[in-house]
């Protein structure tokens, strides 16, 4: 088999959003292949202290998509009416941040975002959206003070 270029995606089993994170993966890192670890409601496993051996599974899963394979980006998912995670969106968000914090301590080197998909099956990027208004507001905070 081809090698070609590698991400991951710890994303949610429903079937809805996989199209719409390999699409959006394979443009925003220039990859071949989007490497998918799946688990109902992803950001909820990874926030909830009860659920370590399934946390640690994602975690093996996700060291040979970066060794094995060279991933060069990763991607965290949660979406809009997720039956493996029934909180309301500010939640999922909140978990999907927290989730981001870690994955970035864990893999440092490599960038790692993360994504909302909404019920219209967008992929936006929240972590881009975050970092853009502080950018703005960085650059709005820099022409006020010269
Ligand atoms: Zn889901």
């Amino acid at each position: 088999m081809s090698r070609g270029r590698f991400c991951s995606a710890i994303n949610c089993l429903d079937g809805r959003v996989q199209l719409p994170v390999i699409r959006y993966l394979q443009r925003r890192f220039r990859a071949d292949h989007v490497d998918m670890i799946t688990e109902p409601g992803p950001v909820r496993i990874l926030a909830d202290p009860r659920e370590r051996s399934r946390r640690a599974a994602i975690q093996a899963r996700l060291e040979i998509s970066v060794h094995r394979h060279g991933s060069v980006g990763i991607a965290l998912v949660a979406h809009a009416d997720c039956a493996g995670n029934p909180v309301r969106d500010a939640e999922q968000r909140r978990q999907l941040a927290a989730g981001v914090a870690e994955l970035r301590r864990r893999h440092g080197r490599l960038p790692v975002i993360g994504l909302w998909v909404d019920a219209r099956g967008r992929v936006v990027d929240v972590t881009q959206e975050r970092i853009g208004r502080s950018a703005r507001r960085a650059v709005h905070s820099r022409a006020a003070s010269t």
